[in-house]
């Protein structure tokens, strides 16, 4: 069912509410979704894997049969997330169409065995989330599994990784994972989930339109009929209208599959493009020509590799560098430390392959 729309022209649309609470709101928001006309998967959660005790943890199975309802009225094929076998049984029992996976889930090869056991000869689609910590192991894992036992349709979930003392995102996108992910498997569908990465409502649409933007193949959105008091992922859920505008507000982009001859503009920006980024490489392996030099001197006066008041005047330069050329400082900040790093490590070979060299360089 989900690879049938995933070479269709649009995104595979999957909307919700984060937990079914009781029949109204399920009822309610459902039929809101519907009338919206694009939404072609309805989510709920039923068990919530809760980071910390004492949260909201689901309303059990009780809220399968207002799901069945909800999609007797609506036509909307219904998604559920499992964590358990039990989890799997009852849904299987009750008719749920689509199952999914958890990031809380997928990080446990344990658990993701023993569901993917529990769907032998099973013949249902499945949705795996990305691992809560950036561990693309886990994911193309947790898919395997599935595939092993037999599941044929299966998408995968970018919701994005959890880190430390983030602030913008309550989880990090990382599209290069996503990306990676994409290019190993590329039979896989790929959804993003913008709720999960955002935490709140304000920076959803920016996070949805890349994932278009990346030729991904859906988008997976929280929605509540009253947002404000939903027992779970409050700040994050819009009301059906809010997220209609959401989506009628993405650009849908075309993505030709011949990329040549697309416009003789584009050819000529690309050839400049490929111009610099080879002028990059050469200019980044002559950095390191000199890095290795610097580790030649540094061996015979015998100093330390890192000088940190040298760092961070090289540092703190590019940062101030990047606002007056108008690019992002978490970019020029992931580069220099990038190049740093692999000064240093260019600097560690010499000096340890030198150990007992200490002739001056020539
Ligand atoms: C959810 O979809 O409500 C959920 C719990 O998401 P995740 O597994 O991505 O945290
Ligand atoms: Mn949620």
């Amino acid at each position: 069912m989900i690879k049938s729309f995933f070479r269709k022209n649009r995104p595979f649309l999957i909307a919700g509410p984060c937990s079914v609470e009781n029949r109204d709101q399920l009822i309610s928001t459902a039929q809101l979704l519907k009338d919206f006309g694009k939404v072609d998967l309805l989510r709920g959660g039923i068990w919530k894997p809760r980071t910390r005790p004492g949260a909201f943890e689901g309303i059990g199975e009780v809220g399968l049969d207002w799901m069945i309802e909800a999609r007797q009225l609506t036509g909307l094929p219904l998604a559920v997330e499992v964590a358990k076998t039990e989890h799997v049984e009852i849904s299987l029992k009750k008719g749920i169409d689509v199952l999914w996976i958890g990031a809380r889930t997928t990080v446990n090869p344990f658990a993701v065995q023993e569901i993917a056991e529990s769907l032998i000869g099973v013949d249902i689609p499945v949705m795996v989330k990305n691992p809560v910590n950036p561990d693309i192991a886990l994911w193309f894992g947790a898919v395997e599994r599935l595939q092993k036992v037999g599941i044929k349709d299966i998408a995968a979930i970018h919701r994005g990784f959890y880190f430390y003392g983030e602030k913008i995102y309550r989880n990090r996108p990382q599209w290069q994972i996503a990306l990676d992910f994409k290019e190993a498997m590329p039979d896989i569908p790929l959804i993003t989930d913008p709720s999960h990465i955002c935490g709140k409502r304000s920076n959803l649409k920016n996070v949805a339109q890349k994932a278009l933007d990346l030729n991904f193949d859906g988008l997976m959105i929280e929605s509540h009929y009253q947002p404000d008091i939903a027992l779970s992922d409050a700040a994050q859920q819009v009301t059906p209208a809010d997220y209609s505008q959401l989506i009628e507000s993405l650009t849908i982009r075309n993505n030709p599959v011949d990329a040549e001859n697309i416009s003789p503009e584009l050819d000529k920006l690309r050839d400049q493009i490929d111009i610099l980024d080879d002028e990059i490489i050469n200019l980044l392996s002559s950095r390191m020509d000199i890095a290795r030099s610097i580790g030649k001197v540094k061996n015979h006066k015998n100093l330390t590799i890192l000088q940190r008041e040298r760092w961070a005047e090289i540092y703190n330069k590019y940062l101030r560098r990047a606002t007056e050329l108008g690019i992002s400082e978490d970019f020029i900040n992931q580069i220099i430390k990038a190049i740093h790093l692999e000064s240093i490590e260019q600097q560690e070979k010499i000096m340890s392959e030198n150990k007992l060299d200490t002739r001056y360089p020539e």
